[in-house]
Formats: C-alpha cells, structure tokens, sequence
C-alpha cells in the first residue's frame, strides 16, 4: 500500500515538473515564441525569459491578452528605437521589472524620454560589445544593422516647432548565445551588409530571425544572400505583412532560398506560434 502511494506520488510530482520551467531545463529545450514584426519571447533552458522588441500589441499578434499573460522577463533587448520595437516597453518593464538593454544613444534617451527608470536598465553597450544576461544564462554580442534609430511619435511626441524624430545612437542586431541552448542572431532592422560576414567567424549561429519584408529593410531577395553570408542552421523570416508596405512573404523567400541550395534552413513561423530548439 506503501508502495502504491508513493508511486502516486512520484507521478504526480514528475507531472508537476513537467509543466514548470525548470522541466524545459531539465530537457535543454530553449523556447521561441514570434509575437509578430520583430517581437519575440525567448525562454532558455534555466528558465529566463528574454524579449526582443517587445510590441506585443502588434495587430498581427493573434492573441490581445499577451502583455497580461507575461510571467516572469528577466531581459528585454531593443535593437532600435523606432515604435514597432519600442512596442509597449514602459507597461512590460512597470508589470515585470525586467532589466532593458539598448544601445549607448538609446539607453539615455530610454531614461530621459521614454522614462524607463534608471535602475531597469543596463549600461548601454554598443556594437563589438558582448554583454552577460546572468538570470537568463545568456550572453548577448552587439552587432551592426544599417538602418535608423530615431524616437518618433507616438513614443516621442516634439514641442512644437522642434524636430519631431529624436537620434538615438546607432540600430543593432543581436546575437544571443544560450548556455546550453542555440545560439539566435536576431538581426534587427537592416539591409543586408558584407558586415554580416564578420558573423559566423566568431560564432555558428543555429537560429537566424530575419527582416524580410522590404521598403525598410532587406527583403526576400536580400534576406537570402544574407543567410548564404551568416551561415545559420535555421532561417526565420520576420518583419513582413504587418502593414501593405512589409510586402515580402516567405514564400518569396523560400524561392530566393532555393536558388541559392538554402532552402532546407527555412522554418516559416506564424504570428503566435511557439517552437522549441
Ligand atoms: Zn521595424
């Protein structure tokens, strides 16, 4: 009888561990989970949770309750400071205290303009900076992107007769490497850039997120040439379809893939879905 109730009991606390965390731990898996535009949820094997630019309201986004549904974010990385990736930073950092990391001119402006408080931010680092995310079992290396990083409404709103873009130091991509887990190269907003070369030359990376959607960025052409120089494992298109002027798909990415033998790296995500690596 003994017996019998203390296998119940081990089954049930297996099931417990199972739903927790610390059982992604336990199996390595590192989660992604694509909110839409450039809005990611990344939960490592120790169970941090990182977020990359952070909207979350995006319309795309399938699911209206994700800000209130956040758990635990121990990190939230922008790459620049245009308000598809600000996104709803200043709720997310107020509901969960996570730690923000932006690049040096942005980190000011962060603090001074949007008002996230000082003690949520991590010194601002820049490109060729590689930085250590301790809660998340992370380290994040600071890359180059070609783009803009401007405040603009409705994140900054100007005083009348003042420029209504404010500078905000440069655009970055980020190459996240997790402690027994892949390594990401999210590449922000940019065009593609012999710069991406310099990449796989210091690390392998097995997920690459890319822009893909034109008009402000690479598009499925570009984004192509970009995975033939990066060298990823996986490819994942992002930061098309929100709005009629992001018009590349991934489809036109599969084909820009195949002509160059890539296609076999692509892994085509919805707004909303999950995968684990
Ligand atoms: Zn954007």
């Amino acid at each position: 009888m003994l017996r019998k109730i203390l296998r119940a009991l081990g089954a049930l606390l297996l099931a417990s561990a199972l739903a927790s965390p610390a059982a992604l731990a336990a199996k390595g898996k590192t989660e992604l989970h694509w909110y839409g535009q450039a809005a990611w949820k990344i939960t490592t094997p120790s169970g941090g949770v990182i977020l990359v630019d952070p909207w979350l309201t995006v319309p795309t986004n399938p699911d209206k309750n994700s800000i209130a549904e956040l758990g635990r974010v121990d990190y939230i990385l922008i790459t620049h400071a245009h308000s598809d990736h600000i996104g709803n930073l200043a709720e997310i950092v107020k509901k969960t205290g996570a730690k923000v990391l932006a690049s040096y001119g942005l980190y000011w402006n962060l603090m001074s303009v949007v008002g996230i408080p000082k003690d949520n931010l991590i010194y601002g680092g820049n490109i060729g900076g590689t930085i250590d995310l301790p809660k998340a079992g992370a380290k994040v290396w600071i890359v180059n992107a070609e783009h803009g990083s401007e405040l603009v409404p409705p994140v900054y709103k100007a005083a009348p007769g003042q420029p209504a873009a404010l500078a905000s130091g440069n655009p970055v991509g980020y190459v996240i490497m997790i402690k027994g887990g892949p390594t990401i190269y999210h590449t922000g907003d940019t065009g593609v850039m012999e710069d991406m070369k310099i990449i796989p030359m210091f690390h392998h990376i097995d997920i690459m997120l890319a822009c893909i959607g034109g008009y402000f960025t690479m598009d499925p052409v570009e984004a192509a040439l970009a995975v033939q120089w990066v060298r990823p494992t996986h490819v994942i298109p992002m930061h098309f379809g929100t709005f009629p002027l992001l018009a590349g798909t991934p489809d036109q990415f599969r084909k820009a893939l195949a002509k160059r033998h890539l296609a076999n790296k692509l892994i085509v995500m919805k707004p909303g879905d999950t995968r684990s690596f």
